[in-house]
């Protein structure tokens, strides 16, 4: 326990077997309850739609996850005046009153616990441990930001002149608009959805379309706490369309977006406009986006470790972290041995579907990523050394994992977020030429170095530019309050999900003098 009281959710104990034997009857219980229908959910009410999503599993397509309502834009307005009404009553409730809605929500997920983590064993390919780890982040979110909010809600008193009392505080922006990722289906949305909701906004959650029936879920445990009406909203659909909508409108006064690079840089330029008949405030965009992050091998690392930390963070959740090594920089003195290693360590991962926990490796989450994926890979064949490239089984939108010898820093293997499990090694003379290679792409999201060298290390820490740098331990994985999460450059505006600087964001500061 820290002072404030936060602890981190802790992980599930796989190597127990009533721990494994819990597990298996939840993904069973899911098993059975696949392809039902979810509708959306504006202002506390169900609502159908004549479109629908068809979220099928990626490890066996012809299975159907659910099939979710599909909002349109009038769908999206009657969110958005739903939030709005709402948003005043949701207001005025003392942080004190909101915070508790967050922690009878934590509790609520750890009722559902292994059962969440079964929804996204299905509905993403997250093997047994990922899925887990997705909850305890989610559980983390609630219990962190309510006592963030506590916190925050205390007037800061301001200097100490005589006669003169100055207060600084906070508070709500108004109608948020959520727009969420596939990644972390349950982590990220709802990290995001109750920053916004315990500072005192009214949230539109617009889940990935992949990822629409967990989004349900948690919208469904957010009415078992008890949030009023309203308060949150459920609205899948398309990013094109409802997404559009939502960062358009002049009823919205916050996006927090979480995405790929495009889409988000996209938002910000559409949410910089402001309609002077409609609109009387500038929108405030929190906007995390991708990386191409890297692990540096110094020349005295322990190969142990480093061949273990690049394998886990380049192909754990088959690459698809935005935190996930897709670069592995080695020093010449090492660089054959930790090849042949690596290589060998990657033909040992055992690749199938993501309810079996004896395999490593799962799917992607569909069939466009998987082209997108294998598109790169053909084009990198032709012009980087193939290392290894692991077969696949035939059914599901599986891509092995692979890694190619790359010479060139600049070639699109070493600069383009390719989000899948596509490795590119390679080597380099020394340290300084290592820190250049890592920092030479517009990303700056996370890193990691193995080294023994205290002066190396220390130079990383000065000079290796990312949000999260991690000193011989992989850079996947962070951690709520411990490792405040999220980059900058083109990787984001540094909102550091899971820190103390992120609340604040969503709200607007405000002081007062008061000649006493
Ligand atoms: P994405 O394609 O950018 O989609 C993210 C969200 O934006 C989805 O809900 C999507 O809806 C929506 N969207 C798409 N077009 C939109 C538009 N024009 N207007 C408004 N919303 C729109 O990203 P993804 O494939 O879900 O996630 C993977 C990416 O997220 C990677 O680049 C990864 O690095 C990044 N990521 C970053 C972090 C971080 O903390 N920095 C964390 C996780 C993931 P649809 O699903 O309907 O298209």
């Amino acid at each position: 326990l820290n002072k404030e009281g936060f602890r981190n959710e802790p992980m599930r104990d796989f190597s127990q077997a009533p721990v494994r034997a819990h597990f298996r009857e939840a993904i069973a219980t899911v098993r059975s309850r696949l392809g039902m229908r979810y509708p959306l959910v504006i202002g506390g009410e169900e609502i159908e739609t004549q479109e629908t999503i068809v979220s099928v599993n990626p490890s066996r397509p012809d299975e159907v996850v659910g099939v979710v309502a599909r909002a349109t834009a009038e769908d999206a307005e009657a969110a958005l005046r739903a939030a709005e009404a709402a948003g005043p009553g949701w207001a005025k409730l003392p942080a004190s009153e909101r915070a508790k809605y967050l922690f009878a929500l934590a509790e609520q997920m750890r009722k559902w616990r292994d059962h969440l983590a079964g929804w996204m064993v299905f509905e993403v390919g997250k093997n047994w441990r990922e899925a887990d780890g997705d909850v305890c982040e989610a559980i983390d979110f609630c219990e962190y930001y309510a006592r963030e909010m506590l916190r925050l809600d205390t007037p800061q008193r301001l200097g100490s002149l005589p006669g003169e009392l100055n207060l600084m505080f906070y508070q709500p922006r108004g109608v948020a608009a959520v727009i969420a990722p596939w990644n972390f289906p349950l982590a990220i949305l709802c990290g995001m959805t109750v920053a916004a909701a315990v500072t005192g906004n009214t949230v539109i959650m617009k889940p990935a379309e992949q990822s629409s029936v967990i989004a349900a879920k948690l919208m469904a445990l957010t009415r078992e706490a008890a949030f009023p009406p309203g308060v949150i909203n459920y609205l899948p659909g398309l990013g094109e369309e409802v997404g559009e909508h939502l960062v358009q409108s002049p009823k919205t006064h916050l996006i927090a977006f979480t995405g790929s690079m495009d889409v988000g840089l996209e938002i910000l330029r559409k949410a910089a406009h402001t309609d002077p008949r409609a609109q009387q405030h500038v929108k405030k965009v929190v906007c995390e986006m991708g990386g191409k992050n890297a692990i540096i091998v110094d020349a005295d690392a322990d190969l142990d470790e480093a061949v273990q930390g690049v394998l886990q963070a380049a192909f754990g959740f088959q690459g698809q972290k935005c935190s996930a090594c897709s670069r592995a920089i080695v020093h010449a003195a090492c660089y054959e041995e930790f090849k042949t290693r690596l290589v060998e360590a990657t033909r040992s991962l055992i690749l199938g579907a993501a309810d079996d926990p004896a395999h490593a490796i799962g799917p992607v989450v569909d069939a466009a990523a998987r082209d997108k994926i294998r598109g790169y890979i053909d084009y990198a064949k032709a012009e980087e050394t193939l290392l290894i490239e692991r077969e696949t089984p035939a059914d599901g939108y599986f891509v092995g994992p692979t890694i190619f010898e790359v010479r060139d820093p600049a070639s699109r293997l070493m600069q383009e977020e390719i989000f899948g499990p596509v490795l590119a090694l390679i080597k380099v003379d020394d340290f300084g030429q290592a820190l250049d290679v890592a920092n030479g792409t517009r990303f700056a999201l996370t890193g990691g170095v193995y080294s023994r060298s205290p002066l190396n290390i220390d130079r990383a820490r000065r000079e290796f530019r990312v949000g999260n740098l991690y000193i011989n331990q992989k850079c996947t994985g962070a951690l709520v309050y411990r490792q405040p999460f999220g980059g900058f450059k083109m990787s984001g505006v540094g909102a550091k999900a899971g820190g103390p600087d992120y609340l604040v964001q969503f709200m607007e500061p405000r002081s007062m003098t008061e000649n006493t």
